[in-house]
């Protein structure tokens, strides 16, 4: 591994002014980047370390919202009292990520930076768009399997790995990050981009900023949410296809929905189009099918992962259904 210099600032102030020197990296966890650099992805020169920062609290707001500290650790949240309550899908994102040790280690700002699991871009001796821009992509024609079936370019097919940010992206929660200019509030759906020919940026953040908080508005019917998540192996494995879903119900009505699939595209995709559909319709296995199938009409499979079309649909109806109680 390369020599890199190692800061640990006490104050945010100090910490985005450490990340102006070229060739910085925040550490968070380092669940993610100490494996990037021992495989040489990433090369730093200076690291500077979150963990010494005071952003590791959960804050209930005035207006019901939940405001999550950038450095809390993924099980602290998984298992937080207001999280387990009010957003099960949150707690239910968390828990389907990594192992019990990482997720100790591992921070929800962290999770939501973490890089792709794409093999090439994890291949320095690989071409890739994503690690070195205008290298190639030599994923359409070879190892695409769980890579995206929506939203993808000729330049990348990458998915993004990180559960929990499927789930905040159904809850419509902000992103807040500093940087030495002030402060910066997005959406996450604003938050992660998808490729495009700028398939380097995995996110809209401005360069050297320190995502500070995220934050989940209140939403008393998420009380009824869940997070779906389908993989090779049961446990200690990304997905495929993930789903987080919360559904409002007026009698066997759709008041409101919320729908985000995880596994299939570069960023969490928010199934909008599906959410239209359902809105102010029947609660039925039929509806629910038809809204997903006109959401996956924008699909673009590639011969070997066509099957996360099908897998996809099945597994948002299947959590609908098992959400609102429909019979199966
Ligand atoms: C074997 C294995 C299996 C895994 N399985 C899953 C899974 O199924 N689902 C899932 O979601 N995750 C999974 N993970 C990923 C794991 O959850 C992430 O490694 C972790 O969440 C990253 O958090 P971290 O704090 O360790 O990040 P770090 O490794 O410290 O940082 C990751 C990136 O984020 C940047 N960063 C960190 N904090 C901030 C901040 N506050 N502001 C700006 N930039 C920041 C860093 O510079 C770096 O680029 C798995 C990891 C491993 C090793």
């Amino acid at each position: 591994m390369k020599a890199f210099e190692y800061e640990r600032p006490v104050g945010v102030t100090e910490a985005v002014a450490l990340a102006r020197r070229a060739g910085s990296r925040f550490l968070g966890g380092g669940t993610n980047l100490v494996d990037l650099m021992k495989l040489g992805v990433e090369t730093p020169d200076l690291l500077v370390d979150l963990t010494g920062l005071d952003l590791a609290e959960v804050l209930e707001q005035p207006d019901g919202a939940l405001r999550i500290g950038a450095t809390v650790r993924n099980s602290d949240l998984s298992a937080n009292d207001a999280v387990r309550a009010r957003y099960p899908v949150l707690s239910q994102a968390l828990v389907a990520g990594a192992s019990g040790q990482l997720r100790n280690m591992a921070t929800v700002g962290g999770n939501m930076l973490q890089r792709t699991r794409c093999p090439y871009f994890q291949d320095v001796t690989k071409a890739c768009n994503k690690r070195v821009p205008g290298s190639g992509c030599p994923a359409r024609a070879g190892e695409h399997r769980n890579l995206a079936i929506l939203g993808a370019s000729e330049a990348c097919i990458a998915t993004s790995p990180s559960d929990f940010a499927v789930a905040l992206a159904a809850l419509d929660a902000g992103v807040t990050a500093l940087t030495t200019e002030g402060e910066v509030s997005l959406t996450v759906s604003d938050f992660f981009r998808l490729p495009g020919d700028e398939p380097q940026r995995d996110t809209n953040l401005p360069p050297g900023a320190l995502v500070t908080a995220l934050t989940v508005p209140r939403l008393d019917w998420a009380t009824r949410s869940a997070y779906r998540k389908v993989r090779d192996r049961a446990s200690y494995a990304f997905a495929l296809v993930s789903v987080a879903a919360a559904v409002d119900l007026d009698g066997d009505r759709v008041r409101d929905v919320r729908l985000a699939l995880g596994g299939v595209a570069h960023a969490p995709w928010r199934a909008t189009r599906a959410e239209e559909a359902l809105r102010g319709g029947p609660a039925t296995e039929e509806a629910f099918s038809a809204a997903l199938r006109g959401e996956l009409e924008a699909a673009e499979p590639l011969p070997h992962n066509g099957f996360k079309v099908d897998l996809a649909h099945n597994v948002a109806v299947r959590t609908l259904t098992e959400l609102t109680g429909v019979p199966a």
